[in-house]
């Protein structure tokens, strides 16, 4: 089928991404730029039934947040608040334990663990939460810590991130996360989030990461201060360090909630560029497997319609959200997963229950089975 496309500056781009040719910035530019959101859509849309056919991934999952104490001062932040604050709060390992069971009766298949930046909390005590968690919990993978909070514990325990990353895995980290990417150049990051690692920094956790055998995520924040060319600068850094270690299973483009952070001036993201987000990230990213419209950051009806725009994957359950209801968003802090089911169904996509490693989950509402 030969597309009409209203803008014809896309057409090379089209013919590139039919004859399965790596795109570059030039064409990443056009792709942000072009207002032929349904032409840049459909090519997006061509990639994902390329990689997916018709099948939408999901999981039954729970996140946890032992903590919003954090050392740092990202202005992008609504979560993190110092330890003075009469608002802030610190699990004890029992309460994490605790609330890591409650919930719906739906077997979880992973929790998702990231917080703020603890001044007291070691590296000892998390390590002995993950064993607790795995010794509660064994059938349950452990997504948790983004590279900034392992860059932090390695620096508190003064040991390098990859034996810091060594304790983690040992203690029971099964995966990570892949936050705190937020956008990778330095003259946005030093007004958004200074007090962070840098980018190179972020890659080289990552890097590291992935040499140990450990897969994780990657994410981009935008929709605040950014450029197209920041946006497409990070793409092509990921994509970069994917070509060296091909340990990235899924891009989660992160719209920016300004709401209660020191840039809630800055109007929220539209429709029209979270649905963009999900396109250009799957033409660009070509050796990145999953593109997720995360429906908590983007909303269920924007993540729904982005199945038609590139995304393969809808995340999970959730459970219990923090760090973007901190920060205004107005979805539910959960999804039920006969919810998700319909959300899929309904896009004329055909569910597919997955694990964190992407291998399809059997279930029943009580447990699972993953087929490997
Ligand atoms: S974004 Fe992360 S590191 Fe920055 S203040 Fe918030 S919790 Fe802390």
């Amino acid at each position: 089928m030969q597309p009409i496309f209203d803008d014809r500056r896309l057409v090379p781009i089209l013919e590139k991404v039919r004859a399965g040719e790596r795109l570059d910035a030039d064409d990443g530019l056009l792709l942000y730029r072009s207002p032929d959101i349904l032409a840049v859509g459909w090519m997006a849309n061509l990639v994902r039934e390329r990689k997916h056919g018709n099948v939408t991934w999901f999981n039954v999952n729970r996140h946890i947040n032992p903590t919003d104490v954090c050392v740092a001062s990202c202005r992008l932040c609504a979560f993190g608040k110092k330890a003075r604050d009469p608002k802030a709060y610190t699990w004890s390992l029992e309460e994490v334990w605790q609330r890591a069971g409650e919930g719906w009766s739906e077997a979880v298949t992973e929790f998702h663990i990231v917080g703020g930046l603890h001044p007291e909390l070691t590296l000892g005590w998390y390590c002995e939460m993950l064993r607790g968690l795995k010794q509660r919990f064994p059938d349950v993978h452990l997504k948790a810590f983004t590279m900034v909070e392992i860059a932090y514990l390695a620096q508190r325990a003064k040991i390098s991130i990859r034996e810091t990353l060594e304790q983690l895995r040992a203690a029971g980290v099964d995966s990570l996360p892949g936050g705190g990417a937020e956008i990778f150049s330095e003259r946005v990051r030093r007004v958004i989030c200074d007090h962070k690692i840098d980018g190179a920094q972020w890659l080289e956790v990552a890097r590291t990461a992935h040499r140990l055998g450990l897969k994780s995520n990657c994410t981009m924040l935008y929709g605040h201060i950014e450029t197209e060319e920041d946006r497409v600068d990070h793409l092509l850094k990921l994509r970069a360090l994917q070509d060296d270690t091909g340990g990235f299973q899924t891009f989660i483009p992160l719209a920016f909630h300004p709401a209660n952070t020191a840039l809630h001036h800055l109007p929220v993201t539209t429709g029209f560029d979270d649905i963009r987000s999900i396109a250009v990230a799957r033409l660009l990213l070509d050796n990145i497997d999953h593109i997720k419209a995360y429906w908590i950051m983007m909303t269920p009806a924007v993540a729904q319609i982005a199945q038609r725009f590139g995304a393969d994957d809808l995340d999970g359950t959730v459970v219990e959200e923090k760090i973007y209801h901190d920060a205004g968003a107005t979805t539910s802090q959960s999804l039920r997963r006969t919810e998700l089911l319909r959300l899929i169904r309904e896009a004329g996509r055909e569910p597919l229950e997955r694990d964190t490693l992407y291998r399809p989950v059997q279930r029943t509402e009580t447990a699972f089975t993953v087929l490997v």
